[in-house]
């Protein structure tokens, strides 16, 4: 963390610090902030948020899982607050509040439930954050991850300097609580699950789930496992306490809902969705807007909705592509290169595979002597390439140190110089994977029935935690099962 944002949040604490009664435990705590500005700091990441990941697009599953927040929300102990539950577009599974009642779920981790006991223990638990205010206080703790995944592989903070950092709407999926807090959410949890009818301890098998996962194929890495603490011990914790709870209330047949609950999910997007841009042999398309460009040979890459990034695996040098702004090619790039203190030594208007282009070679200096290096030496090299195509203009941009730009404006070019239009049918009518049912007519292990099914050997054990069961185990007739759509 920069001292810069060390010294903020050393102001937050010093103007903000108030005593409140913390409205799960009924104590005086001292809070970071006041309810006001809990409510004010959730309305103002909600939009990030939106914008990051955009909504999932199916009135179905937000409205189900709006009815059931607010359902829940009721018997909570902050009942008065105006809770907002959406399923944001993102294969990760994962589940998180934010302060003042904004809470999302995945598309992900939807996919990943078996019935809705199992969502509304999550439910619960997402909603015990707020309660129990610990997004509030874990605001005061949390160390922000500071950038993506690539400029993080970028060693030198000048060539990392051009990446988007990572938006709050990202660092809050980072947030990380302590093991105290979370045990109190899991109470919760059981808590308002069963207070709505439902059977808690499906909660703990979804532990079980998240265990399996964290071993699970890249992209579906669970960062609600990976940010809470051993789910095996919550699993235990949970299922005593749920049926504690269970004869506390008198539920003689606490809800499940497996098929109703399955029933929603039939054609769910699974997995990435290559709509928002694929790589493939070594190229990067994007089929809804039409565009494709090659990516280095064994360099990393990482698509997020603002930029697509590129680096050499030893962090050397790295490219991003993004949208500009401005009224021409040329406008944008000099208030680029006026933004970023570019020096330009060459720049021209250029046509790549048909399209009006501008490109633009530059340095950044030293800003203060260091050593016996003066102010004013061409530190960082950039080549930027901007491009008008479909009524938009996109940018890529390369960085490496000033003495290495020798080496990689090669690589820069090539993918620079080799924008063009996308028209190959098969990539642009690449659709998701979706999530289909399918009625068990014979009784037989979910290994044959996956291979029935058509589901590929090599992604078995993957269905297999997608219906939270054992391969091996003998699914009987009658029994709806995920498949691939
Ligand atoms: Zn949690």
């Amino acid at each position: 963390m920069s001292i810069k944002s060390k010294l903020v949040l050393v102001f937050l604490v010093l103007t903000l610090t108030a005593c409140v009664k913390n409205p799960v435990t009924g104590k005086k705590q001292f809070a970071v902030m006041s309810e006001a500005r809990e409510i004010g700091l959730g309305a103002s990441y909600d939009p990030q948020i939106v914008a990051e990941f955009g909504l999932y697009q199916d009135s179905i599953l937000q409205n189900y899982i709006n009815v059931k927040g607010k359902e829940m929300a009721k018997i909570s102990h902050r009942p008065e607050l105006d809770y907002k539950f959406r399923v944001v577009d993102s294969p990760v599974v994962n589940a998180f509040a934010v302060p003042g009642g904004y809470i999302y779920f995945t598309r992900g981790i939807m996919a990943h439930f078996n019935n809705e006991a199992e969502f509304t223990g999550v439910l619960g638990h997402e909603i015990g954050h707020v309660t129990a205010r610990h997004t509030a206080v874990a605001q005061r703790n949390s160390t922000f991850a500071q950038l993506g995944l690539i400029a993080g592989m970028v060693a030198s903070p000048q060539i990392a300097q051009f990446a988007e950092p990572l938006s709050s709407g990202m660092g809050l999926l980072l947030l990380k609580f302590g093991r105290d807090a979370e045990s109190q959410s899991d109470e919760l949890g059981v808590e308002y699950s069963s207070k709505i009818g439902y059977d808690a301890r499906e909660m703990s098998y979804f532990f079980g789930t998240l265990n399996r996962l964290s071993g699970g194929p890249e992209g579906r890495v669970p960062e609600f496992y990976s940010t809470h603490p051993d789910p095996l011990n919550r699993k235990e914790e949970v299922s005593h306490l749920a049926s504690e709870w269970q004869e506390k209330l008198h539920m003689t047949s606490p809800k499940v809902n497996r098929n109703s609950y399955l029933q929603m999910l039939d054609g769910l997007v699974y997995g990435e969705d290559p709509r928002q841009g694929f790589v493939e042999n070594f190229t990067f398309y994007h089929p809804v807007l039409k565009f494709q460009f090659p990516v280095p040979n064994d360099w990393a890459y990482q698509n997020s909705p603002q930029q697509f990034q590129m680096a050499p695996k030893d962090g050397k040098a790295m490219m991003l592509f993004t949208l500009a702004q401005g009224e021409s090619l040329e406008a944008a790039a000099l208030a680029f290169a006026q933004q970023y203190k570019i020096i330009a030594t060459s720049s021209k208007n250029v046509t790549l595979h048909g399209n009006p282009a501008y490109e633009l070679v530059g340095h950044q200096t030293t800003e203060a002597a260091q050593g016996d290096i003066p102010a004013g030496t061409p530190a960082v090299g950039v080549k930027i390439i901007l491009i008008s195509y479909d009524r938009l203009i996109y940018m890529i941009l390369g960085a490496a140190e000033f003495a290495d730009m020798g080496t990689y404006i090669p690589q820069f070019d090539g993918t620079m110089k080799n924008f063009k239009k996308l028209t190959d049918p098969d990539k642009l009518g690449r659709l998701p994977e979706r999530l289909g049912l399918y009625t068990v007519s014979h009784a037989g292990t979910l290994e044959s029935i996956l291979s029935q099914k058509g589901i590929p050997v090599a992604r078995h054990s993957e269905w297999a935690i997608v219906n939270g069961m054992e391969l091996s185990e003998t699914v009987p007739t009658g029994t709806i099962i995920k498949v691939i759509k």
